[in-house]
């Protein structure tokens, strides 16, 4: 039995820590709190547009999600998503357009969630997140799967209901592994995707099937993808993950093989790395740092002991 010592565990998962936000379901359904939500002076909104939003900095130098009153909210029949409340009662939507407002002032700029999930306090980023994953199923969800009637919202954001045939449609959320595997020697598998730039290597990862546990996800995407096989799996952490719809579960693997053959569909090149051959192979560029904001590099830092470097652009 591993024991996983994460000796970098003051570094929160970014899009993981608690929001602080009440997402408080029951109002959704309740026309006239929502109205009285939206108007209430207190109550804050922002755009959301394209998975965008405006972020600025403030004068002690944090990075905060521009929200607004209602009042100055741009004038839209856009979709309007309640997001919940505060523990000081104040209310949050987001709005959903084809193009962010104009900036508010100089400093204020659109930014997405790889960028901004990085910058922002976990009750923006939550705020965001949410959002982000609202607008991403309703622009992929307009039309009823049974029916194929165009569908409407419903439930401030969160259901999307089919006028033709009654059925109701919830958002939706795929779920998908993503493993640091380690062998006997306590070296890291790390593959490079066919569609990856030469020396980005990452966490090999998949979607769960139908009918599969996560833990036999976890075995059959690296069988799959690299050969290896996987003995104990020991779940870490979640991430949402809203390109366009996924939920990541993160698990530590133990390989019980080492031969890797990659299936060259998704996997074009993978490698076991000791701490040492990994530190060497950032200094040398030869293996590019991972995605600040990304579960894989919580993922390989667990194990790595320390802080990696990171990056934050694509
Ligand atoms: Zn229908």
């Amino acid at each position: 039995m591993t024991t996983w010592t994460d000796h970098t565990a003051d570094r929160p998962i970014s899009l993981t820590a608690p929001s602080g936000i009440d997402r408080a379901a029951h109002h959704r359904f309740d026309e006239a709190w929502l109205a009285a939500a939206w108007s209430h002076p207190s109550t804050r909104c922002f755009v959301v547009s394209g998975g965008q939003v405006l972020i600025d900095e403030t004068p002690d130098g944090r990075t905060v999600l521009v929200t607004t009153p209602t009042f100055e909210a741009p004038p839209t029949e856009a979709h309007r998503y309640f997001l919940g409340t505060d523990k000081d009662g104040v209310s949050y939507f987001a709005l959903q357009k084809d193009s962010l407002p104009g900036r508010m002032d100089q400093s204020a700029r659109p930014a997405g969630l790889r960028e901004a999930g990085l910058l922002l306090s976990p009750r923006d980023a939550g705020l965001m997140v949410h959002a982000v994953a609202l607008e991403n199923w309703q622009r992929l969800h307009r039309f009823c799967s049974r029916c194929g009637k165009r569908t409407v919202i419903a439930a401030a954001g969160h259901i999307r209901r089919c006028p033709a045939c009654g059925a109701e449609h919830y958002p939706r959320t795929d779920p998908a592994v993503i493993m640091a595997v380690t062998d006997e020697e306590d070296r890291i598998l790390l593959g490079r995707q066919v569609h990856w730039p030469e020396g980005r290597f990452s966490t090999l990862a998949g979607f769960v099937e139908p009918g599969e546990s996560v833990e036999q996800a976890v075995r059959r995407e690296v069988h799959e993808e690299v050969g290896v096989t996987i003995g104990q799996v020991e779940y870490v952490a979640s991430q949402p993950w809203p390109f366009p719809s996924s939920l990541m579960l993160g698990f530590m693997a133990r390989a019980t093989s080492t031969g890797i053959t990659v299936d060259g569909d998704e996997i074009h090149e993978a490698r076991w790395f000791s701490r040492e051959e990994l530190r060497a192979a950032f200094d040398s560029g030869e293996v590019l740092p991972p995605y600040g904001i990304s579960i894989a590099a919580r993922l390989i830092e667990i194990w790595y002991g320390k802080p990696l470097p990171t990056r934050t652009t694509v």
